[in-house]
């Protein structure tokens, strides 16, 4: 069975140890970012028969040639990892609308146009399995995050939306929600302070939230889950 994965954002982080359970289990890896050079050094880490590919996911024209592209050398995307995501944090009052646009285009649109191009394909496989990253901020809420908040939260409703409607193509739709995982993203944070408040004690590495999204990649009976993958945080939240 051809079991060709695309993770947007694959290159660093979550998306990148994603990549790596994945290629340990004999998936053909796309692995997608805005730097290709990296992109490049992560598929070329992975060994064996894994391609880079450069893209911006806010732009749609990006992802119409990453997917054709994609189907060319490796064949159709049947399992679709969408990780790519940035944050601009400060409070609401002092956000610029172009740091709100460029989360909104890059959080939401984007997998809103990778899940669009990967369903077309799918559809005439019937079958093909999504995973989208949230975060636990998108379902709890947090100040100086609204606009990030509102990102994510609206993956959420677009995920279970989406999983309502290919169900019956065999295409199931799910998200993962972490809490603090150590990535370039969290480096700037304060984790001695904030870590007294995960009921588990520490961050999560990045092999934490990969085992949750392989898990719901490959579980054939659940669709328009959130997985929350958080160290217990949600239970202070
Ligand atoms: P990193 O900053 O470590 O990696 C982000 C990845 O996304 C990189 O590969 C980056 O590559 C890519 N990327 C960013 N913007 C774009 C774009 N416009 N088009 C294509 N690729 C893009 O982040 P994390 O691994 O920490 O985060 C992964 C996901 O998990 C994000 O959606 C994040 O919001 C979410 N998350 C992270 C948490 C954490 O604590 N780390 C907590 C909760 C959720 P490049 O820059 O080359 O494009």
């Amino acid at each position: 069975m051809n079991k060709v994965c695309a993770v947007f954002g694959g290159s660093r982080g979550i998306g990148r140890a994603v990549a790596q359970l994945m290629a340990q289990k004999g998936y053909r890896l796309a692995i997608i970012a805005r730097n290709l050079e990296v992109a490049k050094a992560t598929a070329s880490d992975l060994g064996g028969d894994h391609l880079a590919f450069k893209c911006d996911v806010a732009k749609e024209h990006d992802v119409q040639n990453t997917f054709e592209e994609i189907e060319k050398n490796l064949g159709p995307v049947n399992f679709l990892v969408n990780t790519a995501g940035i944050n601009r944090d400060s409070l609401l009052v002092r956000t610029k609308t172009e740091d709100m646009l460029s989360q909104l285009h890059t959080n939401l649109l984007g997998s809103m146009l990778t899940c669009k191009a990967a369903v077309k394909t799918m559809i005439q496989q019937q079958r093909g399995s999504i995973v989208n990253v949230g975060s636990i901020i998108g379902l709890k809420g947090n100040a100086g995050q609204c606009v990030y908040s509102a990102s994510k939260g609206g993956l959420v409703g677009f995920s279970r939306a989406l999983a309502k409607e290919v169900a019956r193509k065999k295409i199931r739709v799910n998200v993962v929600a972490p809490g603090f995982v150590h990535t370039d993203m969290t480096k700037s944070l304060k984790e001695e302070h904030l870590k007294k408040n995960i009921p588990l004690g520490r961050f999560g590495e990045p092999i934490d939230v990969a085992h949750a999204v392989v898990f719901l990649l490959e579980s054939p009976y659940i669709t328009g889950h959130v997985l929350v993958v958080d160290g217990g945080l949600q239970l202070i939240m």
